[in-house]
């Protein structure tokens, strides 16, 4: 297809149609990229207001000294509201963000076909809607394309580029071009449910809901757990944040429109705070209570503890973990063994094996075990979830305590389950992306910057995955599995491909 951006995209007409929280970012991405712009919404002096509320925030920009009144002047000279989208026939792309419904978004676009040339490209914001779907009964259909961006749009870098099965590859990578002139990172994305971002964080939020409606723990050890992992809020602070009708809106879209998928599967806890309009921080609690006044909940504070008085320590397996431990108990006196060749890895006494999760329970492993989450190279907080066997006797389970204490954590003790907190998130969200890229949905690469710049992880999924190992993820994924059975945790076969590859041996399976 002849496409007008192909050409001349850096100073070619943009129209943009909503002018409601997103089109007014994308308005302004736009303009200050040099595009004349053109703004127009259904509801008469929509398009205006946002103008002058444009014009008091990059007010304040100029107060601050970030821009220069001439910039301000010259950004905001871009823009022009319409009135009435027959004056916005000259436009080369259209990008729109109006109300997320399916039935509006095809007629505005059946509507600007009349209006704008054939080589004018069609640009959705949509978060949800497949742009396969939205393009039937389009004239050119293969010059629809999903321009995803995320709010607030002039801070969020990443713009999913979301190809449906009619859009020209040549349109798409017009407007991923595009996006980088507009000081973006762009993203190529299938057209599947969730896209890439809001598929790939579902275990975010779904495995904290799980593991508060087993009553494993409290919202504020899972967000403590999974911000000492470098998470800027915790599954339960964003869920919170986002409101619980609207993250329970995106889940069963997303388990809908896969077919009723179990791995996607909304919780029950989601449903009864959105019945009960626990909707998050917007109605005052949620997860949380924000009442002023309200108590605000504790973790277990951190204690100084000496090294347990031991003969017979033995340190297990390798790696940065297990290095630093063996620093710390050396500067401290304390004599051990390092067995870097042991099968788990942890700490060891004649009455206690603490071990870093495998998956597996401690109650699984024996009456004198204890199991403490995994850490990844970025530590936002010394925090640490860990559990006892079920069968450990109070002297044991203390045991456990001191020295995690003593080796500088804050443990916090939770319900001996599968994986505890950041392994059994870590592995889902890896497992996720695998099938993902799996599925041509996007690229490892695409992914990790989906992920770091749409929500701001710490790290990307393949980052967490060259930090772990895949038979690792495999080995707590069938844990998950055997102790909850059903699809949820099943394993992606890109991940059993990924630890054949780097096993040299057969595909793991169970
Ligand atoms: P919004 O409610 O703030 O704005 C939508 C605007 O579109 C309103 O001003 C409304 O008057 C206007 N509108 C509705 N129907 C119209 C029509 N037929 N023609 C012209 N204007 C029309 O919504 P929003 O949050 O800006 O979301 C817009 C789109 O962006 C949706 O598709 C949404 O899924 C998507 N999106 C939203 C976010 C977010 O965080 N809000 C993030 C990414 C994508």
């Amino acid at each position: 297809m002849n496409n007008k951006l192909a050409h001349d995209a850096a100073l070619a007409p943009v129209l943009v149609v909503g002018a409601g929280i997103m089109g007014a970012g994308i308005a302004q991405v736009a303009a200050q990229a040099g595009h004349p712009v053109s703004l127009y919404d259904v509801r008469p002096g929509a398009a205006q207001d946002a103008l002058s509320k444009l014009q008091a925030s990059l007010a304040v920009q100029v107060t601050k000294g970030k821009m220069s009144t001439d910039a301000v002047a010259a950004l905001l000279a871009r823009i022009t509201p319409v009135a009435d989208l027959h004056d916005t026939a000259h436009s080369a792309l259209v990008v729109e963000a109006i109300v997320e419904n399916m039935d509006a978004k095809r007629a505005l676009w059946q509507q600007l076909e009349a209006i704008v040339g054939a080589d004018c490209v069609l640009a959705s914001n949509t978060s949800s809607i497949s742009i396969t779907a939205m393009a039937q009964g389009l004239r050119n259909p293969e010059r629809l394309v999903g321009m995803h961006f995320f709010n607030p749009v002039p801070l969020m870098k990443l713009v999913e580029v979301v190809s449906g099965l009619h859009t020209a590859p040549q349109v798409a990578d017009s407007v991923f071009a595009l996006a980088q002139n507009w000081g973006k990172v762009a993203v190529h994305a299938r057209s599947t449910p969730g896209f890439i971002v809001n598929r790939i964080a579902r275990p975010y939020y779904a495995e904290a809901l799980a593991l508060l409606q087993e009553q494993c723990t409290t919202p504020v050890v899972l967000d403590a757990c999974l911000k000492a992992i470098g998470f800027r809020m915790g599954p339960c602070e964003l869920m919170d944040l986002i409101g619980h009708d609207t993250n329970f809106a995106v889940t069963q879209s997303v388990y809908q429109a896969n077919f009723y998928d179990k791995r996607y599967v909304p919780s029950l806890l989601q449903r009864e705070l959105v019945d009960g309009g626990l909707l998050g921080r917007k109605s005052g609690r949620g997860m949380y209570d924000y009442a002023e006044g309200a108590a605000k909940p504790q973790l277990a504070a951190a204690q100084t503890a000496d090294f347990p008085a031991h003969s017979g320590v033995h340190l297990h397996g390798s790696g940065a973990r297990m290095d630093a431990w063996g620093q710390l108990l050396a500067a401290s006196g304390v004599v051990f063994v390092h067995d870097r060749g042991s099968d788990w890895t942890g700490l060891s006494t004649p009455t206690l094996q603490l071990r870093q999760t495998d998956g597996r329970t401690a109650s699984s492993l024996g009456a004198d075990v204890a199991v403490f989450d995994r850490a990844f190279a970025r530590e936002g907080s010394r925090v640490l979830a860990w559990a006892p066997s079920v069968r450990a006797s109070a002297a044991c389970a203390a045991e456990a305590q001191s020295w995690l204490s003593a080796l500088g954590y804050q443990p916090q003790q939770v319900a001996d389950q599968s994986a505890l907190v950041v392994a059994r998130t870590v592995a889902m969200l890896i497992n996720e992306a695998a099938d993902a890229v799996q599925q041509g949905v996007c690229t490892m690469d695409g992914a990790n910057q989906a992920m770091k710049l749409g929500v701001n992880y710490p790290a990307g999924p393949f980052d967490w995955l060259a930090a772990w190992s895949a038979q690792g993820v495999i080995a707590v994924l069938q844990a998950l599995d055997a102790q909850y059975g059903g699809e949820r945790y099943r394993v992606s076969p890109w991940m059993r491909q990924q630890a054949c590859r780097q096993l040299g041996a057969p595909e793991i399976h169970a």
